[in-house]
């Protein structure tokens, strides 16, 4: 969805939408969605700059980082973000934008705000970096992929000839 920033109204501009399956281009990303995402919001123009807040909720649905299971993750994620107009030299657009991004600053182009990328960046933004199905989850068994969380193997665990030789230097560090 592209909001529209052409005849702005001067007291902003609220939007309010519920995105459909597969309104949202998720191909590239390694979640999907349990539930849709609905958002609601406001733009208004502050100096020169657009200002777009408001909040989403949805669900997303990714495998535990350890033991694969489909981990749910709901969530409400309120944003309040600042966009700046693209340059129309195009020879320096690229520059500029790389600044603004640093800053956590959004740009919009032809006078729309890509509702769907600012969406797709949200969620991929909240998402922690480790996503578990239990704080304890156990994982797979690297050598047998039996799911320890519900099951138990006879491997013995292997050592890595890397940990080896730290253990050493450990240990010799140790006696001094
Ligand atoms: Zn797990
Ligand atoms: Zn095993």
């Amino acid at each position: 969805m592209l909001i529209s920033l052409v005849r702005l109204p001067n007291d902003g501009l609220k939007f309010e939408h519920q995105y459909k399956d597969g309104e949202l281009d998720l191909a590239d990303r390694d979640f999907t969605l349990s539930r849709q995402v609905t958002i609601i919001g406001r733009v208004d123009r502050v100096g020169a700059e657009m200002r777009l807040r408001g909040s989403l909720t949805a669900s997303l649905r990714r495998p535990c980082d350890r033991c694969l299971t489909d981990v749910e993750w709901p969530l409400e994620l309120p944003f309040d973000l600042i966009y700046v107009a693209a340059d129309k030299d195009s020879q320096r657009s690229g520059e500029v934008e790389l600044t603004v991004n640093d800053l956590g600053i959004s740009v919009y182009e032809n006078d729309q705000i890509d509702l769907d990328e600012m969406v797709i960046e949200q969620l991929e933004l909240s998402l922690p970096f480790r996503l578990l199905c239990t704080e304890d989850c156990r994982g797979l068994c690297p050598q047998c992929g039996v799911d320890l969380n519900n099951d138990k193997c006879d491997c013995q665990p292997l050592i890595d000839p890397r940990w080896e030789a730290l253990a050493a230097v450990k240990e010799s560090l140790e006696k001094k």
